[in-house]
Parts: structure tokens; C-alpha cells; sequence
């Protein structure tokens, strides 16, 4: 029953933190505490400045951009008064403009049907086309209902989530309808839980692959003969995926840090930055939850409920975990995204970004599959992002120096773009997911099930998908079913 005298503890001053905020703000509720453990909000939206030519941007390190469908972080931009560029961008702005790499450097055309006209190359694009607009058919039709947050039901063959689809024509945020919750039943979603190089041969559209890898693979979501197609499905639906290959996206001028930063800014009770959760203990109907400053001292705090909005497998061990809670969350895998932002030697730096299709393969792991030009006008001179995945399920993970080095490598001797210097490496807990075979065992239902049990609620990326709009909406689905 909704009490919006309630205190409420957010664990976490991410999209998914910060959002859940927004939303019990919404509902009246105010009394309300956001610990984070960093000296800064957004998570892995996280935009450092770099100082080029003496003028400081924005780069990103974590997340980058945004679509059409991005109704919950629209609605974080709303409340934080702070808006994205794009899809048409301007001058000065940072856009998504890419090219293709083979991985001995020469730029390749995959897509361009002007470029090699062999009957090879026409016959696999014309191939690639049908049966993209197969999948198309397939998912308004067989799969009806994948196209919402979330995945209750799916194992069952049901949906009941918000929908993704909001109606305006030009696919902007509708407002009134989103949230859109939709329900039904239809066995065929089950097929979800199969690795997504599995549904596509089940269904005969093993060529679409070639479309859904850069904007999943290389942006560090995992090899397809591993992910559960829900995921790859509900984060890339048909509208998102027609858009990415398009390049009808969005970039923020400040960086993406800059919308959690603006909405963090207006909230009644802004983040408690440098506040690490260390304990929570749950008895009689309370939660305790034990914080540490950056002075290392410890103090506890009593709440009414509880939203953990970080990954839920390292609060089994710091939280007096239920065995229902240990059992399901010791289930929960991550992939292992390293990615660093590098400067070149003078004039000696690409000058649009870059995808190596050869190197998101597994038996390239630990290459660069991506690198990320931001500023078009500071061409050679701009600092990129260069991004590798150094896990895949079956194999020994590439050590993380190793894969620093190998990706330095593919840029300096594959590409020739000689780095001068390498700034801010990193490699983020990214995309927490269950396997095909916890998926399909009905994870996501039984999690359900625990939504409320001893005053806590789950959120954040393994509720939907690990990227801003779907732990925002995420955020927007919890709060308003709950509180
Ligand atoms: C390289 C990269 C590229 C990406 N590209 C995109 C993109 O282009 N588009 C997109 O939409 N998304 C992208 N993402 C994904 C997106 O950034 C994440 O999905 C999103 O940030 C998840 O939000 P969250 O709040 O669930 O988790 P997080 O962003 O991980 O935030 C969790 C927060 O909790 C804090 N925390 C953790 N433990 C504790 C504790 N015990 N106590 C207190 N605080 C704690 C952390 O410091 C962090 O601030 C990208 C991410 C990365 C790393």
C-alpha cells in the first residue's frame, strides 16, 4: 500500500538511482535518501573533459548515445531541463558519423551495394534485406508482445511490461502514453530465451546478425552465440535497430553524465555522493542500511523500504541475503568491457569513428571492435574511445593488460593511427543477464516474486536491459507498480 511518508533508501546514483527518484518525487513521495559511492552521479554515464586545441569537452567512457526510443531518458532530460543533439546534427556537435575497418586496417563498404558489384556481394545484401524485413514481419506477428520493458512472463510465453511503442507518428515521446502497459499471452516468446544465433536460424534469418552485431557486440552486449534473444530483441527492437542503421541517433553536447548531473541538480534530495553501502540488515519490518564516508567512518540508518539499483550479485554479500535472494542473484553474469580514450600524435588520429566487424568474433577476443570519434571539427586531433570485450562464455577471459595492449595494438600497427598517450582505461561491470538456460527457467518470474519481500525492490540494468532507457524505464515501472 502506497505510504508516501515512507522513508526510502536508493541504493546506487545512476540512470537507475537517479531516476527512481524522479519518479517517487512524482508520486508525493519525499522523504527519500540516494547513496553513492563515487564523488559523482550517472554511473556509467560518465563524461570526463578533455582539454584539445585549450578548449575543454566532453568525451564519453561509458555510455554515448540515444534514439527515438528513449522515452524514459526523455523524460529524465524533461526534468532536469538538459536535451540531447540529434538525430540531424549541426556544426560542432558530436555526432555518430562510422565507417568499417577489416582488422589489417583498409576501410571496407559491407553495406554499400555501389562499391564491389560482384554477384556475391549483391546476392548477400539482397539476402540481408529480406530478411530483415522478415524479422520485421516475424516480430509484429509470431513474437506480438516482445516489444516491452522488461521480461516477466516470457518464459511462460506471456508479456506484461510498458510498452515500447509510443504513438506519435514521428516516434517522439507521446507524454500520455508511456507508460503503456501491455499483457497477453503467446507461447512463441519463449523462443526468447534461446541464444539470439539460435532464434535466428529457428526462424531463417541468420543473415540479420550482420545488422544487430555492431550496435550489440562491439558495444560490449556479449557474442550471440551466448546472449538470450530477449536481450538483444528488447534493447534493438525493429524501430531502434532500423534507427541505428540509419544513424538517426542522439549525442549529448555535455555528455551523457550531464542529464544525470542536471537531474540530480533539481531533485528535493540530491545524492549523498562518496556514501558507499556496505551493509543492510532487514529485521522486523525495517531496513538498516550501514554507510562509509570517504573518511572510512561508518553510520546506520533506518528506513521503510528499500530499491537496490546496483548489481544484485555483489549485494547478496554485503546484505543479509534470503536464501531465495542468494540462490537467484548468484545466477546473474556480466560482461567484461574495457574500453580507454586515447590521444594521437599530432594529426595522426582517425577522423570518424570505426567499426572492426572481424574483431567481434570470440576468437577475437580482446581486440578493438569500435572506436568513437566525437568531434568532426577537431579531426585528426581528436581524442577517440576504443572498445573491446575480453569474456565469452567457454573460454579463459583475455587478462585485462593483455587486452589494453591488444587493442592498442589494432590501432597503432592494424589501423596506423600511432596513440600518444592513453587516458582514463577502465573496464565496467557491464550487462548483467542470466543464461539461456536461467532464462528460460523463468528467472525474471521468480525475481518477480520477490519484488516487496522484506521491503526491497530490485532495479536497475538487470531488470530490462543494461542501457539508460531501459534502467530508466525500469525505474518507472518498479515506483509505479510499488510505491
Ligand atoms: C562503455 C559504455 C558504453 C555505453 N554505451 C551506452 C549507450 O551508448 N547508450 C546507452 O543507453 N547506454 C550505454 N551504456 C550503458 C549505460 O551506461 C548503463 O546501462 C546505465 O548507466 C546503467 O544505469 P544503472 O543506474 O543501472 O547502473 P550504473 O550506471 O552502473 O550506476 C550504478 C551506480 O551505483 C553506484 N554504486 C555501486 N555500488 C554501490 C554501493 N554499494 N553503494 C553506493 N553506491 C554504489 C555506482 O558507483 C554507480 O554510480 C554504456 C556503458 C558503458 C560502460
Amino acid at each position: 500500500m502506497a505510504n508516501t511518508s515512507d522513508r526510502v533508501c536508493i541504493i546506487g546514483g545512476g540512470p537507475a538511482g537517479l531516476a527512481c527518484a524522479v519518479y517517487l518525487e512524482k508520486k508525493g513521495y519525499e522523504n527519500y535518501v540516494i547513496y553513492e559511492k563515487l564523488n559523482k552521479v550517472g554511473g556509467k554515464a560518465y563524461s570526463p573533459k578533455i582539454e584539445v586545441n585549450g578548449e575543454k569537452r566532453a568525451y564519453e567512457t561509458g555510455a554515448i548515445m540515444g534514439a527515438i526510443t528513449y522515452h524514459a531518458v526523455s523524460e529524465m532530460e524533461a526534468f532536469g531541463g538538459y536535451y540531447h543533439k540529434g538525430p540531424n546534427f549541426k556544426k560542432g556537435e558530436p555526432n555518430m558519423r562510422r565507417e568499417y575497418r577489416s582488422v589489417t586496417g583498409e576501410k571496407i563498404e559491407p553495406f554499400n551495394p555501389k562499391v564491389d558489384k560482384s554477384f556475391k556481394k549483391t546476392i548477400g545484401l539482397l539476402k540481408l534485406k529480406m530478411q530483415f524485413k522478415k524479422l520485421k514481419k516475424l516480430m509484429q506477428t509470431k513474437y506480438a508482445g516482445y516489444d516491452c520493458y522488461g521480461h516477466l512472463g516470457v518464459a511462460a510465453g506471456k508479456y506484461d511490461g510498458i510498452s515500447k511503442i509510443v504513438k506519435n507518428a514521428d516516434g517522439s515521446n507521446a507524454g500520455e502514453a508511456f507508460p503503456n502497459y501491455i499483457r497477453g499471452t503467446n507461447p512463441n516468446l519463449k523462443d526468447l530465451a534461446l541464444p539470439f544465433r539460435e532464434f535466428c536460424e529457428l526462424n531463417h534469418v541468420p543473415e540479420v546478425q550482420r545488422i544487430w552485431i555492431a550496435p550489440f557486440t562491439s558495444f560490449g552486449y556479449g557474442y550471440f552465440d551466448e546472449i538470450p534473444a530477449a536481450y538483444v530483441l528488447k534493447y534493438l527492437d525493429m524501430t531502434t535497430a532500423a534507427e541505428f542503421v540509419g544513424m538517426r541517433l542522439w549525442t549529448w553536447q555535455d555528455g551523457t553524465q550531464e542529464i544525470y548531473e542536471s537531474v540530480n541538480r533539481k531533485l528535493k534530495h540530491p545524492a549523498l555522493l562518496n556514501t558507499e553501502v556496505v551493509k543492510v540488515q532487514r529485521p522486523d519490518g525495517k531496513v538498516l542500511v550501514t554507510v562509509r564516508d570517504a573518511s572510512g567512518s561508518e553510520t546506520t540508518e533506518t528506513f521503510d523500504k528499500l530499491i537496490i539499483t546496483t548489481p544484485l550479485d555483489y549485494f547478496k554479500d554485503y546484505a543479509d541475503a534470503s536464501q531465495d535472494e542468494k540462490a537467484l542473484f548468484s545466477k546473474i553474469v556480466h560482461e567484461k568491457y574495457v574500453d580507454f580514450i586515447a590521444r594521437f600524435e599530432e594529426n595522426k588520429g582517425p577522423v570518424i569513428s570505426g567499426y572492426i566487424f572481424e574483431n567481434m568474433e570470440p576468437a577475437r577476443l580482446g581486440h578493438a571492435m569500435v572506436y568513437y570519434h566525437r568531434w568532426e571539427d577537431f579531426g585528426k586531433n581528436c581524442p577517440c574511445t576504443v572498445y573491446a570485450l575480453r569474456n565469452h562464455t567457454g573460454d579463459k577471459d583475455v587478462p585485462y593488460d593483455k587486452t589494453l595492449q591488444l587493442m592498442k595494438d589494432d590501432i597503432e600497427k592494424a589501423l596506423k593511427f600511432p596513440i600518444s598517450e592513453v587516458l582514463y582505461a577502465q573496464e565496467s561491470y557491464y550487462c548483467p543477464h542470466v543464461s539461456s538456460e536461467d532464462y528460460k527457467n523463468g528467472w525474471y518470474d521468480k525475481l518477480e516474486k520477490l519484488q516487496g519481500v522484506n521491503n526491497t525492490y530490485y532495479a536497475g540494468e538487470i531488470l530490462s536491459f543494461g542501457d539508460m532507457e531501459d534502467t530508466c524505464a525500469a525505474s518507472k515501472d518498479i515506483v509505479g507498480r510499488f510505491f
